[in-house]
């Protein structure tokens, strides 16, 4: 038994793992509440269940970063994308499939696995030794998210991600913004220049309102606003309680000079904060919201310096439960304050079925090594799947950490590589090729 793998969560994360882990040679214990606890989400007592979408996005793995994730789970031998492939349907690029045959097959592939034992509880504590993978996901039962919040502080677990959109940095305008934080603060000139600014004349400021005011919104869900609506309001909520409010709040203009135009105060300023340390890619400060996607992308293009804004992720409010990974976790996703406890899946503040699934695999791999007394070298960030992890584990900012989606922002600059919109498709090609060859040889490392 000392050397069985357990596993709390049997969804997209806890799958991968265990089948990864037990593919390897290692016992592995899947506990999953489901169904005799239930979540609002799921239907079935099946794992890999598919809570919404039936899609694991884009597939082509040249161009885009989530279809190199897929690539590079099946170069891993993949469970999640194995099963997929047998369950596809048409989708044009997407990876589509039919979504209870799919949770059905995945079921039925680890009870079959000898070394897959599967338990159906719900854990309400965390353990206190064995090696252990938390893969609960964003909607983790409360004793276990009580028990995760005692170990780990109140702010460093979340129970929705308000996320504001994310901009990749090489789309933006800087003939147009400019780098400044509010009244130059900082002592560095990095931290006196750390935001960039977008300024607004009265008559873009009135337009910009009309758009908000106008745009479409999803509806918030019964119970889904208790909790986070007084720390961050939807800006069109802001806008809704007065044409002013956001002149006052998020994009109060007080405290910059517009460097290309020191003579002209702007009406209105949007903000944007760096999101990682590559600096690659920036989020819209306050701007969390409820939108459609749609129309969020035409609001936020009419922003001066952002009318050919590219987005690494659209903005959201959602019922989400994640730890706050960047303090929480060493690079090898354990627990720093108890290394037998790893996290995968979306609590580790990953978003979708295919970054959670990755993290699983992740995650399942590196718990065998570390079992079986074998070192792990660190994932390159050149490849999808070390680009996300170093993200959560380090590369995000702590502070305003919220859910990530692969995406090229997250990858270290190409050499050589030419920046700007004609360039891209080279650009993405030369992403994936250098991520399929770091891959490959990362996974014969840890054979
Ligand atoms: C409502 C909703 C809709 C979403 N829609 C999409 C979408 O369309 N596309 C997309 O890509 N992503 C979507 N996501 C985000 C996310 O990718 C999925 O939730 C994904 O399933 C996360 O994988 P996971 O393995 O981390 O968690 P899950 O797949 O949720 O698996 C976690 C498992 O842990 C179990 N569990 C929880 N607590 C305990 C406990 N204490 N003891 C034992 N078992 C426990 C749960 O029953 C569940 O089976 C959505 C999320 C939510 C909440």
């Amino acid at each position: 038994m000392k050397n069985t793998l357990n596993i709390i969560g049997g969804g997209m994360a806890g799958s991968e793992a265990a089948w990864q882990a037990a593919n390897a040679g290692m016992n592995v214990v899947i506990h999953e509440m489901r169904p005799k606890v239930e979540t609002f989400a799921h239907r079935t007592g099946n794992l890999g269940e598919m809570v919404c979408s039936n899609s694991f996005r884009s597939d082509d793995h040249e161009q885009n970063a989530v279809g190199l994730l897929h690539w590079e789970m099946r170069a891993a031998d993949g469970l999640i994308m194995q099963t997929a492939e047998k369950h596809r349907i048409p989708a044009g690029g997407a990876l589509a499939v039919d979504r209870d045959p799919f949770a059905e097959s995945v079921t039925a592939a680890l009870k079959a696995h000898p070394n897959i034992t599967i338990s159906y509880d719900e854990i309400t504590a965390l353990p206190e030794d064995g090696h252990w993978i938390i893969a609960t996901g964003p909607l983790t039962s409360g004793a276990l998210a009580e028990a995760i919040q005692a170990e780990t502080s109140a702010e460093a677990l979340a129970f929705f991600d308000a996320i504001a959109p994310i901009v990749y940095h090489e789309s933006i305008n800087m003939d147009v913004a400019w780098m400044q934080s509010r009244y130059d603060k900082g002592e560095t000139v990095e931290e006196q220049t750390a935001y960039l600014n977008c300024p607004m004349t009265k008559d873009q400021y009135e337009a910009f309102i009309d758009a908000l005011l106008a745009a479409d919104k999803t509806e918030f869900k019964e119970g889904e606003t208790a909790g986070y609506f007084d720390g961050c309001l939807p800006i069109e909520v802001m806008a809704e309680r007065g044409r002013e409010t956001l002149r006052f709040g998020p994009m109060k203009p007080v405290g910059l000079t517009n460097a290309h135009d020191p003579d002209t105060k702007p009406h209105a300023v949007v903000q944007l904060r760096r999101d990682n340390a590559l600096g690659t890619l920036y989020n819209i400060v306050g701007f969390q919201t409820k939108m459609k996607y749609g129309a969020q992308k035409d609001v936020f293009k009419t922003i001066p310096a952002l009318e050919d804004a590219e987005f690494a992720r659209l903005g959201g409010i959602h019922r989400n439960t994640f730890i706050n990974s960047p303090t929480l976790l060493d690079a090898q996703m354990r627990l720093r304050s108890r290394p037998n406890i790893r996290f995968a899946g979306q609590i580790t503040g990953v978003e979708g079925y295919v970054e959670s699934a990755a993290m699983g695999l992740l995650a399942g791999r590196m718990a065998v090594a570390e079992i079986i007394g074998k070192s792990v070298p660190a994932v390159p960030n050149t490849t999808a799947m070390g680009a996300l992890v170093t993200h959560i584990t380090g590369g995000a900012e702590a502070k305003t950490f919220q859910p990530m989606n692969v995406n090229f922002g997250l990858f270290p600059p190409l050499e050589g590589a030419k920046n700007g919109r004609r360039n891209r498709k080279t650009r993405y090609k030369g992403y994936t090729d250098r991520a399929k060859l770091d891959w490959q040889n990362w996974l014969d490392q840890i054979a």
